[in-house]
């Protein structure tokens, strides 16, 4: 390990207080965070392209250092914050505090950390003789659905040459995640007829209609937690399938004409959500079609959005040279869902490993510790060495 606290660290802490005091809450532009980033990698000499959202508020950038002809390792991270409305925080989340070895601020962990880290090592990438190019890639939307990065991902693909891997550094406390599920979001709208309650055969009820697609899904919950398909490497080691949301009716005394509901599935890796969806559009179908004898203008209605689950292989490039540049001498999957699944779902072979906790992401007080950011800048170093010469293609190991 090289010494801690390095050199490098307090350029890494003032990298990370700029970074947080952009307010890059999903809500809002994260345009003054992006164009900083892209000044700054420009003026080292990065190539840079924006990606941005319809209405030109937001933007993801992708900045690379190096030799464009060849394919290169991208660093990832989201821009996009939680919100910190209805928390309490003991100082200005937009202000980086340090207290006791650790960094306060939102986005501290998830993920500003990690890209603080990236960004103010840049200018020794930029300085170096790469053989392998570095990537740079900065999302916005994460924290909504992975909805920015799909942008990113999609003009990526387009290029001449395709990127060799992707390291996405959402806090996993610097352990090298190869796994993590999927996960299908869906809205549904139900939409029946509305009449007196004391004449509810005239009617279309949407609140026992939704509610008998909800207990539908509990149930295929049960038979998942029961029959599987299961894998030990996740907690809990199946598919999940919960609904958090649901709205519906207005007075007891009608019959409700509309109920929305929301539910979602975390699928293994390998559990295709598409099965699952079709056995509840089977019994929507059977649903529909008493409700249309009454009034052929009801409906159910999905609105679906999806981020496909991680299964990178524990011989993969990216797993063995993340597990040398972290230290780590074995792999994780977790449950939570990340920009990592759309990365290799384009075919890009990823991992995730980045500084920080995600116990400590999301909540008020949100922290990292310096120690991680230490551990952090290690691994970005060892990458450093390897991607200059032609290191990269030999046995890990220094
Ligand atoms: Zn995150």
């Amino acid at each position: 390990m090289a010494e801690f606290p390095s050199p490098t660290m307090p350029a890494i802490v003032a990298m990370l207080d700029r970074l947080v005091a952009f307010d890059t809450t999903s809500a809002k532009s994260n345009l003054a965070l992006i164009d900083f980033a892209a000044e700054y990698l420009g003026r080292l000499g990065a190539t840079t392209r924006l990606t941005y959202d319809d209405g030109g508020r937001k933007a993801n950038l992708f900045a690379s250092l190096g030799p464009a002809e060849r394919p290169g390792i991208i660093l990832s991270g989201h821009t996009d914050v939680v919100p910190v409305a209805g928390q309490e925080w003991s100082s200005d989340p937009f202000r980086l505090a340090e207290r006791d070895g650790r960094l306060y601020g939102r986005g501290t962990a998830d993920m500003k950390g990690f890209l603080a880290a990236c960004l103010a090592l840049a200018p020794e990438f930029a300085a170096a003789p790469l053989e392998v190019p570095v990537h740079f890639a900065l999302s916005y939307d994460e924290e909504t659905g992975c909805v920015g990065v799909r942008r990113l991902i999609a003009d990526l693909v387009g290029l001449p040459v395709r990127p060799r891997l992707c390291i996405v550094g959402e806090p996993t406390e610097m352990a090298v995640v190869v796994g993590h599920k999927g996960k299908k979001s869906v809205r549904c709208a139900v939409h029946g007829r509305e009449c007196h309650s004391a004449m509810n055969h005239t009617g279309v009820n949407a609140v026992e209609i939704a509610a008998e697609m909800v207990a539908f899904l509990r149930r295929m919950q049960g038979r998942i937690r029961r029959e599987g398909p299961f894998d030990s490497g996740y907690d809990p080691p199946y598919t999940t399938v919960h609904t958090g949301v649901i709205q519906g009716g207005t007075a007891l005394n009608i019959v409700p004409r509309d109920c929305r509901f929301e539910f979602e599935i975390r699928n293994l890796p390998d559990h295709d959500p598409e099965t699952l969806m079709a056995e509840l559009r089977t019994l929507a179908q059977t649903l529909i079609g008493d409700m249309l004898a009454i009034d052929p203008a009801c409906g159910i209605y999905f609105d679906e959005a999806y981020t496909a689950g991680l299964a990178t292989a524990p011989d993969a490039e990216a797993t063995q040279l993340a597990c040398h540049l972290a230290g780590a001498d074995r792999t994780a999957k977790v449950s939570f869902t990340t920009e990592a699944g759309l990365f290799h779902a384009a075919s890009i072979p990823t991992v995730v490993c980045g500084p920080g906790s995600v116990a400590q992401a999301h909540r008020p007080d949100e922290f990292i510790a310096l120690d991680q950011l230490g551990r952090c800048e290690v691994f970005l170093r060892r990458l450093l060495r390897r991607v200059v010469g032609s290191a990269i293609n030999e046995n890990p190991g220094n």
